[in-house]
């Protein structure tokens, strides 16, 4: 075999495998009518109303402390607490929203990210975005119980039940799953209707990014109306002084953007927020993805060429002999 043409079959492979890098694809947009919330920390007094009204749509059992003498004393996420209230504390921590010698709250559920990781690494499609909605879903019926979910998730958000012989993930299903469905029958949230404050709010994605971004012109100190339940048709407002705001949207782009979004007057990483970059999860490794396997083309291509030429050769041979 000539060595032009063993170069030839190789750079075959190549060009596909420069194809494959070529068709990386870039995040999601939002979905065209993403529905959402907004967290304001803020706004939160720490009433956990929202855990409650959670567990009680969700029908899941409290969390009680080990002398069972609290209501509802979940810490963290579980397969049982689908939204958690977390407490930030710093030095005496007596000033509410102040970063040093304060303390604040912190909502942790689903972010329904426009781009979700969980729906990009699920094998068999047992979590799916809402095409129209955005809304991110868990679908026990096909899931396998692989976890993979667990892993995509840059919030650490999906939890397994591992006290169940047969397993299951549980997540924030923005209380529109099979037998609760509240937003498709023109409803909220269970958590943003019964907070008291409004800190968590329901709506568009649009609007409550519009109400998020006003909130970042606002004078600290002046007076505001703050809306409660949907953004859209609010059920009261409640005036209040305004505090000094990160200018930050949590969730206007990080990792390709979510559904919830978050405002502050303490930086989102003395939060807990995790380090993320603009680009999603789902874009880079579909990305990688689709480079391996045309990568894998590489090799087979440079065998189907090799395999052409040396049988050539061969009959080429045979045909010199006879
Ligand atoms: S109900 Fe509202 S104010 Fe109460 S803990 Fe939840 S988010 Fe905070
Ligand atoms: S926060 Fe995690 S579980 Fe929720 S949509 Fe995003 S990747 Fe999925
Ligand atoms: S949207 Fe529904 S499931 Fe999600 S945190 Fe709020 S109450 Fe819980």
């Amino acid at each position: 075999m000539k060595r032009r043409d063993f170069l030839k079959a190789s750079l075959g492979g190549a060009a596909l495998l420069g194809a494959g890098a070529a068709q990386g694809r870039g995040n999601l947009e939002p979905a065209e009518e993403a529905i959402g919330m907004l967290f304001d920390s803020t706004l939160c007094i720490g009433c956990k109303a929202c855990v409650s009204k959670c567990k009680e749509v969700n029908g899941m059992p409290a969390t009680p402390l080990e002398d069972e003498t609290y209501w509802d004393a979940a810490r963290d996420l579980s397969h049982e607490t689908l939204n958690v209230i977390k407490v930030y504390q710093e030095g005496d921590a007596s000033i509410k929203d102040a970063a040093e010698n304060g303390f604040a709250f912190e909502k942790r559920s689903c972010m329904h990210c426009v781009d979700p990781g969980c729906v990009s690494v699920c094998p068999v499609t047992a979590m799916r975005r809402d095409p129209k909605t955005g809304i991110v879903t868990h679908h026990p019926d096909a899931c396998i119980g692989c976890r993979t979910c667990m892993v995509g998730c840059p919030y650490n958000v999906p939890q397994f039940d591992y006290d169940n012989p047969f397993g299951e993930i549980h997540k924030c299903q923005m209380c529109n799953q099979e037998g609760v469905a509240r937003i498709d029958q023109g409803g909220m949230t269970g958590c943003a209707e019964v907070c008291p404050t409004g800190a968590t709010l329901f709506g568009s994605r649009e609007a409550l990014l519009e109400e998020a971004k006003r909130r970042m012109t606002l004078k600290p100190g002046e007076t505001y109306n703050y809306p409660r339940g949907d953004v859209r048709k609010p059920e009261s407002h409640h005036e209040k002084a305004v505090p000094a705001y990160q200018n930050h949207i949590w969730g206007e782009k990080e990792a390709g953007g979510t559904n919830v979004l978050h405002v502050s007057s303490i930086p989102f990483e003395k939060l807990g927020m995790p380090p993320l970059e603009e680009r999603s999860y789902a874009s880079i490794s579909e990305t990688v993805q689709h480079t391996i396997y045309n990568y894998m083309a590489l090799p087979a291509a440079a065998l189907a060429g090799l395999t052409y030429i040396v049988r050539r050769n061969t009959e080429d041979e045979d045909g010199g002999e006879s």
